[in-house]
């Protein structure tokens, strides 16, 4: 199957609506664009490097097992985007426009599962996570309330998961925000030997302070959950309606007599 490259031709306001446009047709095709060197004329970027995300050879940080399907093999795809001064906007050339591979799912490519991180898609995680709920139920509630739109959820459980580290971290740091995490300043006690005594005041306060956040998000939990439940309630209740109409229609003139026994 030949993937095709991504439409030239078309202005974009910025170098990264320009690669994101790319991208969408890429995510179609089976592939990815990445940026990789651009050029500038003072602080302005006017050039960027594009590359297949299977072709650039920029060390990959990604830990343990590779999917075969996204290993870099060299492609050779090249394009490149310019802004130039007479244009209204970014656009794209494409020296060569062919894969040496075949074509990836969208799912394996990072590219694309970062780019279906929309802020709306956080937003769902930090809800599931208040109700608390796992990364694997949180996947499948967003997989299927992407289906129910019509679209095709690519971000996997180990991108939920680094969401919610990170989404631990801000509200970690929201919370203390006078105190930093030892690691970072090793040398306090040694550079302030009082210091640990005149802390002891605020720090009871910030374990009040945790204590009554642990409290009000318990409350939460607990309200959500009745809900989820309630909601089950009506669930069954509909389906049993559901049921029942569907007996008395297809068997009206008799409807099956109750056998307590039976
Ligand atoms: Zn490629």
């Amino acid at each position: 199957m030949v993937m095709l490259p991504p439409p030239c031709g078309d202005f974009h306001p910025t170098l990264d609506a320009l690669v994101a446009a790319a991208n969408k047709h890429g995510k179609e095709q089976g592939y990815a664009i990445v940026k990789l060197r651009t050029k500038k004329r003072g602080d302005v970027v006017f050039k960027a490097n594009l590359a297949c995300a299977r072709g650039a050879t920029r060390k990959s940080s990604g830990q343990g097992k590779r999917n075969s399907s996204t290993i870099k093999c060299g492609c050779p795809f090249d394009a490149y985007a310019v802004r130039k001064k007479d244009t209204p906007g970014w656009e794209m050339t494409i020296k060569n426009g062919e894969h040496n591979h075949g074509p990836s799912s969208p799912e394996d490519l990072v590219v694309h599962r970062r780019a279906d991180m929309t802020k709306e898609v956080r937003d769902e995680i930090r809800k599931f996570m208040d109700a608390g709920r796992k990364p694997s139920e949180i996947h499948t509630s967003l997989k299927s309330a992407a289906e129910a739109e019509g679209r095709k959820l690519v971000v996997n459980q180990r991108d939920i998961k680094n969401v919610q580290r990170i989404i631990h971290r801000e509200t970690m740091a929201t919370t203390s925000p006078s105190s930093p995490p030892p690691s970072d300043q090793p040398s306090h006690a040694a550079l302030a030997p009082g210091s640990s005594a005149t802390s002891r005041g605020p720090k009871s306060l910030q374990v009040r302070l945790l204590e009554q956040k642990i409290a009000t998000q318990e409350a939460q939990l607990r309200e959500k959950d009745a809900l989820l439940r309630e909601k089950d309630a009506q669930l069954q209740i509909a389906r049993l309606e559901a049921e029942l109409s569907r007996r008395t229609t297809n068997n009206d003139t008799q409807l099956p007599q109750y056998n307590p026994y039976g």
